[in-house]
């Protein structure tokens, strides 16, 4: 069950009694506005020693890594131009002055070593392709070695969230030809990444306005979703998803327009328990739109406190029950002659 985030104490503040009057005093913790209190001078000290004791129950500060390497297709959302942050950057900016949150940006992949992921609370992946190539950016490759730091970091008690095209990542058996074999399920023979992230990019279609049902409300940032919401996004296609996710949403694929969504409805995100660590996945991310919509945003909220252990939930696996025709995929189109 959800436990209550330990930073909701938030009522003591107005047991307080205080005298009267002077200079009013806008008290902002976490980012969330708690209103005023008005102070003699000589409350003061008081009003200090309050707001002390009251940053013991604020959120708790994290710092997180943003690692968006494509060596595959880059997308425009996380492209560095000219020298500026990316356009996710500086959404995640803005996050980071509403929570104590403080972001790492990199695209560089040698870094990881299990001292470097030692520094983060969780990491966050908007990434394509084989990381352990140079690819399309050229940014420096992962090592097999870094590759494996990122799990055993997980499986640790670490935070890891996948956005977007972290499913187009480390295919099973370098599948980036995008043959029949990219339509298979591959199982326990699946990349080790797609087995950690619990999922995997087959194809996407046109741009256009799907539904996505909300299995889990309890879940951290899908309170205010819906019972379902419909947005306009390029929305993939994924297979092999591992047994033990906790779906938090399911995609109308058989009503959608084109032969990547020609199967029945699947997950889009999902939760899953890696060791003792956490794992996120949200397929949404492509557009600059979804970027600032508040139900993006909420979830991505959800998806750092969950991940970063702020906020607890229940993770059973649900797959079969929600979606339980979701191995199936769209028929491969065979090649034109
Ligand atoms: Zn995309």
């Amino acid at each position: 069950m959800a436990k209550s985030p330990p930073h909701t104490n938030r009522y003591e503040l107005f047991d307080v009694t205080i005298p009267a009057l002077v200079p009013i005093i806008p008290l902002r913790i976490g980012g969330g506005f708690l209103g005023c209190l008005m102070f003699k001078p000589n409350a003061v000290l008081l009003a200090l020693g309050l707001a002390a004791s009251l940053s013991l129950h604020a959120e708790p500060a994290h710092k997180l890594l943003f690692f968006t390497k494509s060596s595959g297709f880059e997308h425009s959302v996380i492209s560095w131009k000219t020298g500026q942050p990316s356009f996710a950057e500086k959404i995640f900016n803005e996050l980071g002055t509403k929570h104590p949150w403080t972001f790492e940006f990199s695209k560089d992949g040698s870094k990881f070593s299990p001292a470097y992921l030692a520094g983060f609370d969780a990491v966050i992946f908007y990434t394509t392709g084989d990381l352990t190539s140079a690819g399309t950016d050229g940014q420096p490759a992962m090592t097999p070695e870094g590759k494996q730091a990122l799990f055993d970091y997980v499986k640790s008690g670490k935070g890891f969230i996948g956005l977007h095209s972290a499913t187009d990542t480390f295919h099973t058996a370098n599948e980036a030809k995008k043959g029949e074999d990219r339509y298979a399920n591959h199982g326990k023979d699946a990349d080790s990444y797609v087995q950690f992230i619990g999922g995997e990019f087959i194809i996407h279609g046109s741009q256009q306005v799907a539904t996505n049902k909300v299995i889990d409300k309890a879940f951290p940032g899908f309170a205010d979703a819906g019972e379902s919401f419909a947005f306009n996004e390029e929305w993939y296609s994924l297979k092999d998803f591992t047994s033990d996710i906790h779906v938090l949403t399911v995609i109308d694929a058989p009503g959608m327009k084109g032969n990547p969504y020609q199967r029945p409805a699947y997950p889009t995100s999902w939760v899953r328990q890696e060791g003792k660590g956490r794992v996120f996945y949200t397929a949404m991310g492509h557009r600059d739109d979804i970027w600032t919509n508040p139900v993006f945003q909420n979830i991505l909220v959800g998806a750092i406190r969950w991940t970063t252990r702020d906020v607890d939930a229940a993770i059973p696996p649900n797959l079969k029950a929600v979606a339980p025709e979701a191995m199936t995929n769209p028929p491969f189109p065979e090649p034109k002659k």
